[in-house]
């Protein structure tokens, strides 16, 4: 078992600049608004594009979201955009790539943001492998993002699948394991290749309009992404949104040790200068990515297509949208 909720406890000291609407040095900052605590025995599977439960926002309430990170320089230009608009996100991190940067991973922490997890190394058909290579996946991305962090209880129990590939396997084992399953309610499609930031913007906007509300997919380790960020967040800040931070439920260090930065610095955008291990690590997240881009197009426009229909969707049964 992975951990079981305890006592509630929000982490205010690191979200605190910006509660309330604070953020200093910058007093038009977007900002966080509240603390959304969650725990697995409440929240299970939560994403309006895959389950029928999401989290309980208000209009206009936005939860940000990143996947796949960290990957300098790429995450750290995101860390410094949000952190001089005091925003609070979730990451979902990738086992291998944490291992690779811890000291990004550390970063995220510190700044103040909800460290998810998202498997060791992100295979591709993740609702066709069986339980023990699922297993692997989910508890190995664990070990990987504690290890990286330095401290397992700054790692939170939410978990977001792979390619969103849902399957009875993955969701038993990960409820076993007391993990939040994210899916997620909208998404900008920032995978895709060629997209540019202002398309990213464009898209998140007008489905997040259409919506209301919800938690919104992005991917750090994107270009496109990060130049999108900072435009993004204005244009939520002058739509009148407000961001939400969700924090697991139970004690978490304040902050953990920083680490060193071994060749992560330099000015946006270059070419990476990495260890040999970590180009290799990189090199095959990166190549793993490319073999995900199209599986994974497919599987968000066969779940967005379905969502065009909303009546007809509510009417199915959780069960049957497996084969979305
Ligand atoms: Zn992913």
């Amino acid at each position: 078992m992975r951990r079981a909720a305890g006592v509630c406890f929000l982490l205010v000291a690191s979200v605190g600049p910006a509660m309330g609407g604070t953020c200093p040095g910058h007093p038009d900052a977007l900002g966080t608004s509240r603390v959304l605590t969650i725990s697995p025995d409440e929240f299970t599977r939560i994403g309006s594009i895959q389950y029928k439960q999401s989290l309980p926002l208000a209009d206009h309430e936005v939860v940000i979201t990143f996947d796949d990170g960290p990957l300098p320089p790429y995450s750290n230009f995101v860390l410094d955009t949000l952190a001089s608009q005091c925003v609070k996100v979730t990451y979902f991190l990738v086992g291998q790539m944490a291992r690779a940067y811890p000291w990004v991973v550390r970063r995220m922490y510190n700044d103040g943001h909800t460290i998810g997890t998202h498997s060791l190394d992100h295979p591709l058909g993740f609702e066709r492998l069986p339980l023990p290579r699922v297993e692997h996946e989910v508890e190995g991305g664990i070990a990987s993002v504690d290890a990286a962090i330095g401290d397992p209880k700054a790692v939170s129990p939410f978990f977001r699948i792979p390619g969103l590939g849902r399957s009875h396997v993955d969701e038993n084992f990960l409820d076993s394991q007391h993990l939040v399953t994210w899916s997620a309610d909208v998404v900008a499609d920032d995978w895709f290749k060629g997209i540019s930031a202002q398309q990213i913007v464009q898209r998140a906007m007008r489905r997040l309009d259409a919506k209301g509300r919800g938690i919104l997919l992005l991917h750090d380790i994107h270009p496109a992404t990060a130049m999108a960020l900072p435009t993004l967040l204005k244009e939520l800040k002058e739509g009148g949104y407000h961001v939400v931070q969700v924090v697991p439920a139970g004690e978490r260090p304040a902050s953990v040790p920083v680490l060193v930065a071994a060749g992560d610095k330099g000015a946006w955008p270059r070419v990476l200068k990495t260890s040999a291990t970590v180009h290799r690590a990189t090199a095959r997240h990166v190549t793993a990515a490319a073999h995900h881009k199209t599986a994974l197009h497919h599987h968000i426009k066969r779940l967005l297509a379905k969502k065009r229909h909303p009546a007809a969707v509510a009417s199915i049964p959780e069960r049957r949208q497996e084969r979305f």
